[in-house]
């Protein structure tokens, strides 16, 4: 096509020729990354085919039921799907499990007994777990149900603190939580290679224990799962990578057989457990996204790549840096002001496809302890799948990014965002 059409459909856009072309400098030198991701992606797609031609997915598996939901095909058939997909004996998969926080709450809740201990032995696990399981006071915490918590930090270097691990492991210890993603901390991202040592090393000392695994923003970044490297149990959100953009609501856990049942009587009812719960009208899109997902997480993670590159080369501490391997989706960039993380993410949200015109502020949200500004102009909402960027307004003025559903569209938010801090002078367009 012709490069001059190219050109003007950015400057239609609200992208200059300069940045544009700023842009297409760094595209040059990540051809063989992109080439590396599609190879994943493409290994992933037909692991997930696989899956759902070896679960025999049919079109009545598509359709919806109300009530109680009896004799589901389509909802059970998914969680075959989802259990064969990740190499596990079961999996419980469901539009009733409303968040990713909901599903980590529901494999806790269902496999812990007062008197049982929890582990994480990667330091502090995400903010809002914090609540689920009582690090911070809250009502109807595990806390309050007599589970007790014990942390092992990372050592400086990002190591696994193996000692100490070891030291706290006792009999009270029933299960090991292991987030995958470093979430919005700076410790590195955990690979399925580095899971797999640490529950080897867990289980040498006590076998018995259920190790569990946060995989959210990690579901098919690598060829492998976690369950696929020892994990007991699996857990995410279908707001993220697996339900590729299209599923409204949902999460996942997927493990062995008994931990399952377990989280299943805790989110229905016990006696009841997978039993029921109506599909309603959501499986077309779980299965159509699970479909999508290892597409859409490639050009979520060709986005992070690209934001990362952009914005090291013009000065900006990224992390992921730009010759990092990556096991999860998310970019920070430390833009160093408030002004500079608010023109950011306007450039995320003026280039999103809904709510384009919308302007973002910071506000005072429930549960931070400063202003935080979000930008997103999604389908789904809250959705972080897609492209969306979110700051607390606070020292070392970090911007979180990640998602897009395709990668052109991940790549012109990044540019409007550099369009945006070169218009207000916060970046200077001399460095391009
Ligand atoms: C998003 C996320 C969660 C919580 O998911 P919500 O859907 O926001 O409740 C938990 N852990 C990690 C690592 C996450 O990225």
């Amino acid at each position: 096509m012709n490069q001059n059409d190219m050109k003007q459909i950015y400057k239609d856009c609200g992208i200059s020729r300069e940045v544009y072309a700023y842009g297409e400098s760094i595209m040059h030198t990540l051809r063989n990354r992109f080439e590396e991701i599609d190879k994943v992606a493409e290994y992933n797609q037909l692991k997930v085919i696989k899956a759902m031609q070896a679960n025999r997915v049919s079109e009545a598996c598509l359709l919806g039921t109300t009530g109680y939901g009896y004799n589901d095909i389509g909802r059970d058939t998914l969680e075959a799907v989802y259990a064969t997909l990740f190499g596990c004996e079961d999996a419980l998969v469901r539009p009733q499990i409303t968040c990713g926080t909901h599903a980590l709450a529901t494999a806790l809740f269902g496999n812990l007994r007062p008197g049982d201990e929890i582990l994480s032995p990667v330091g502090k696990p995400y903010d809002t777990l914090e609540e689920v399981i009582g690090i911070r006071d809250s009502r109807g915490s595990l806390k309050e149900y007599g589970v007790s918590y014990c942390q092992v930090d990372l050592l400086p270097n990002g190591d696994f603190n193996f000692e100490k691990i070891k030291k706290s492991i006792h009999e009270k210890t029933k299960l090991v939580t292991i987030q995958r993603s470093k979430g919005y901390q700076t410790r590195p991202t955990l690979s399925v290679e580095r899971i797999g040592e640490l529950i080897s090393f867990i289980k040498s000392i006590k076998e018995d224990v259920i190790c569990m695994v946060d995989n959210c923003y990690g579901e098919f970044v690598q060829t492998m799962e976690p369950s696929q490297a020892g994990a007991d149990m699996i857990v995410g959100s279908l707001i993220k990578n697996p339900g590729g953009g299209l599923a409204p609501i949902g999460g996942y856990i997927a493990g062995k057989k008994e931990y399952i049942e377990n989280a299943s009587f805790r989110l229905t009812s016990p006696g009841l457990g997978k039993e029921v719960g109506a599909s309603l009208g959501v499986l077309s899109s779980f299965y159509q996204g699970l479909f999508l997902a290892p597409q859409v997480t490639a050009s979520a993670l060709k986005g992070a790549i690209f934001a990362s590159c952009v914005y090291e080369k013009l000065g900006f501490q990224v992390f992921p840096d730009s010759n990092q391997e990556r096991y999860d989706i998310i970019q920070s960039v430390t833009l160093g002001s408030p002004e500079a993380v608010i023109a950011f993410c306007k450039g995320i949200q003026s280039s999103s496809p809904v709510d384009s015109f919308v302007s973002p502020e910071p506000w005072d949200m429930p549960g931070y302890d400063s202003k935080v500004i979000m930008a997103a102009g999604n389908f789904i909402s809250g959705s972080s799948i897609e492209l969306s960027a979110d700051a607390p307004i606070k020292e070392p003025y970090t911007v979180f990014f990640q998602g897009g559903l395709t990668f052109p569209h991940a790549k012109s938010g990044v540019l409007k965002s550099l369009q945006m801090l070169i218009d207000q002078g916060l970046v200077s367009k001399s460095l391009l």
